[in-house]
């Protein structure tokens, strides 16, 4: 198999395809490459003022072997032929070693610099998951988990996988500087593997939770997305006729509660006509999900998400259900429209990770 290595872009990739296919994937993992321009990032517009974690690593890049039907990185990248479940972009732990360490020394400039060494805790995992199964081939994370280690920095990881409870990774995870999030979205091993085909089940992902924090690893689960079950206006205006749509059930909570989860963070599901994830979940489930948006919001031919009041509902639910069993709550960032609208859902109002360590804010001007 041989190696190809994008310096440019700090990315390398690898090949087993010969002949004259070959050029042609070069091209396309150039292409790939040129998408993923760096594995250190800060993202642009309203993100980087209203999440608290915008510092961000991605180990891997134009695809995620979970491979989500609701994904948002992979509608982007699927309609321009970028994304690659099986074989995404590999980033160099060299380059981002240098990066970090020509920050930390003083040697480099800049505002990632900056970021490094205020210690702003950075994001593993924003557009992939880097504890996918490419990780067990590649291991990028795990030795940018060692990395961080041997220099005390604080990180958050974003996850599906459950690779972190193999005792290697267990071992190189620092309680006092991890904070994992796990995303759980639905309570049923089926629903899971149809939605979220190339992740572990649930019941792998709790059993996950259960061996990091035994380990008194910091752990939140995200359920996001959070998938309706009925209508818009179901439980804030009239309640339909329909039968529930069996993906989620409000006993997840008492599921991740028994795991040892401390926080659950909730944030709504978001489907879009042009972005194909809609389309997506139409070819794999068999019926198409418009049903549950209200005619108001079809109309607009946009993005199809749902109203205050009926997401209201079921994020003070979760809210009331978590707090029953003594965890935190929290609100992911819900759109520009609703960010506000939901603070007052949070726990921790400065911090809606409400992680275990505290976001250098001023650092963005905020
Ligand atoms: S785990 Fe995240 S990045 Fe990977 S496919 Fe699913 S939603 Fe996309």
């Amino acid at each position: 198999m041989a190696k190809v290595t994008f310096a440019a872009a700090s990315v390398s990739a690898t090949s087993s395809v010969g002949g004259g296919g070959c050029v042609v994937y070069l091209v396309w993992r150039c292409m790939m490459a040129k998408a993923y321009r760096s594995a250190i990032g800060i993202p642009g517009g309203s993100e980087v003022e209203k999440c608290f974690y915008p510092f961000k690593v991605d180990t891997y890049g134009c695809g995620c072997p979970h491979n989500c039907l609701y994904c948002y990185s992979r509608s982007t990248l699927e309609w321009r032929k970028l994304w690659n479940p099986d074989d995404p972009a590999v980033a160099s732990v060299a380059d981002i070693e240098s990066t970090f360490l020509a920050a930390l020394d003083g040697s480099r400039r800049g505002r990632i610099a900056d970021l490094v060494r205020a210690r702003m805790p950075v994001r593993l995992g924003s557009k992939t998951d880097c504890f996918s199964k490419t990780e067990r081939v590649h291991r990028v994370s795990f030795r940018l988990l060692q990395l961080l280690r041997e220099h005390r920095y604080p990180y958050l990881i974003l996850t599906k996988g459950d690779l972190l409870a193999d005792p290697e990774y267990l071992d190189v995870l620092d309680p006092s500087l991890a904070y994992v999030q796990f995303s759980v979205t639905t309570p049923y091993d089926d629903v899971a593997a149809t939605w979220e085909p190339g992740a572990p089940v649930t019941s792998l992902r709790l059993r996950a939770i259960e061996t990091l924090r035994s380990r008194g690893i910091h752990v939140a689960a995200r359920i996001c997305p959070l998938i309706p079950i009925y209508p818009d206006g179901h439980y804030s205006q009239t309640p339909s006729l329909c039968d529930p749509l069996n993906v989620f059930d409000w006993h997840l909570v008492d599921q991740l509660a028994d795991a040892g989860c401390e926080t659950i963070i909730a944030g709504f599901l978001r489907l879009n006509y042009y972005n194909n994830n809609r389309r997506r979940i139409v070819a794999a489930l068999g019926f198409d999900p418009d049903y549950l948006f209200s005619e108001e919001i079809r109309r607009r031919n946009d993005a199809l998400y749902f109203s205050i009041e009926e997401k209201r509902y079921y994020y003070e639910t979760l809210r009331d259900l978590t707090h029953q069993h003594k965890m935190a709550f929290s609100v992911c960032y819900d759109g520009d429209e609703a960010y506000e609208v939901f603070r007052y859902l949070w726990d921790n109002p400065n911090d809606c990770c409400n992680a275990p360590f505290s976001p250098p804010r001023d650092l963005f001007g905020l």
